[in-house]
């Protein structure tokens, strides 16, 4: 078993379990929340996995090659990621903003 040792968050600077093989340590609160954006992440992963091959088989057969699907993936993500993921933010507000409105009711953007 390895030794915990008191240390500070590196999230928030409040006290923390860190473990002296590991560069970051938690809070609670702070260890909660990576520990929720990390499932988010690796959901969002698995729903978009098959997708993203079903896509990728359909151009590869058309005769699009591998490397090119690649840079468009690429070159989606930096689209999502341009101007400080205010893409990528834009599209999470709008998925919320429609889990809250009525049927039929279109968010205003
Ligand atoms: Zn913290």
């Amino acid at each position: 078993m390895t030794a915990m040792i008191i240390g500070s968050c590196t999230m928030c600077g409040e006290r923390a379990l860190a473990h002296p093989e590991r560069s970051a340590s938690f809070c609670s609160a702070c260890a909660r929340w990576y520990a929720l954006t990390q499932t988010a992440r690796a959901q969002l992963h698995d729903l978009l996995e098959p997708v993203v091959h079903v896509w990728v088989q359909h151009w590869y057969a058309i005769g699009v090659e591998a490397r090119d699907l690649s840079e468009q993936v690429e070159l989606l993500g930096l689209h999502w990621a341009q101007d400080g993921d205010r893409n990528a933010i834009h599209i999470v507000r709008e998925a919320l903003a429609l889990s809250v409105q009525p049927p039929g009711v279109t968010p205003s953007t």
